[in-house]
């Protein structure tokens, strides 16, 4: 089984990959978790993506493949998978399609989390993630139980570099300008579950649940 995730910076997709993955026991791809930890061990992938991240921009299709394709190989793989985050260009799309058969499984269904600007903004701007285990929390839609200390292990949470005000609108305009083609190219194969994103968490996930539910 292979669900993918579709949907502009803060949509909630990391959000909902949580509970989609356990539902189905699924392996979670992130590529920008990916990323951001090889970022911070300093491999030569995370030296080259690192001032694209920095700049909002998107990191070169070549690097983002070629990981995805190593992931989609790695044992926990084998029930299927969800990609929260990728593809995000056309080009990355058809390259899933080539290596999708290596893998043993097609593309069930893409769901495109949809959420107005504003609240992206608010969403990314009040975000705040966990230095430990990634958990990611809001100022005000998700506060965690002490200020700044994860409820689930108990690590610090800090603020992304890219979730500043800048950084996010940038963000923002590059998933206009790169990732929205990607509506039409799944519409067209009748592959896009349109799912609306500006619900609470549980609303969200009840709309994802009935499209998993058919699968
Ligand atoms: P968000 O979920 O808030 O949109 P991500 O954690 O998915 O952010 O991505 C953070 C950054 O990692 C992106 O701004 C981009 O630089 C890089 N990135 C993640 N996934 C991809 C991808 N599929 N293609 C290119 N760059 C990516
Ligand atoms: P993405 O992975 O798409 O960038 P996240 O899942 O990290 O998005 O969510 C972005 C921010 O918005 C986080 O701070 C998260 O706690 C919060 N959030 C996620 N879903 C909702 C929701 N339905 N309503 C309000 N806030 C949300
Ligand atoms: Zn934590």
């Amino acid at each position: 089984m292979l669900i993918i995730l579709l949907g502009p910076p803060g949509a909630g997709k990391g959000t909902q990959a949580e509970r989609i993955i356990k539902e189905r026991q699924l392996a979670h791809i992130a590529t920008g978790d990916i990323l951001r930890s090889a970022v911070k061990t300093g491999t030569t992938l995370g030296r080259k993506a690192k001032h694209f991240m920095d700049q909002g921009k998107l990191v070169p299709d070549e690097l983002v493949v070629e990981l995805v394709k190593e992931r989609l190989m790695d044992p926990d793989c084998v029930n299927g998978a969800l990609l929260d985050g990728f593809p995000r260009t056309v080009n990355q799309a058809s390259f899933l399609e080539q290596v999708l058969p290596n893998a043993g499984f097609g593309i069930d269904r893409v769901l495109s989390v949809e959420v107005d600007e504003k609240s992206l903004i608010e969403r990314l701007t009040g975000r705040r993630v966990c230095s430990d285990c990634g958990a990611s929390y809001h100022l005000k839609f998700k506060a965690p139980q002490v200020r700044n200390v994860c409820d689930r292990c108990g690590g610090d949470l800090f603020q992304r570099d890219d979730d500043a005000l800048g950084t996010v609108k940038e963000r923002l305009q590059v998933y206009k300008k790169q990732t929205e083609p990607l509506m039409d190219y799944y519409q067209e194969k009748k592959l896009i579950d349109r799912i609306d994103g500006n619900l609470d968490v549980e609303q969200v996930y009840e709309q994802i649940k009935k499209i998993l539910d058919q699968i």
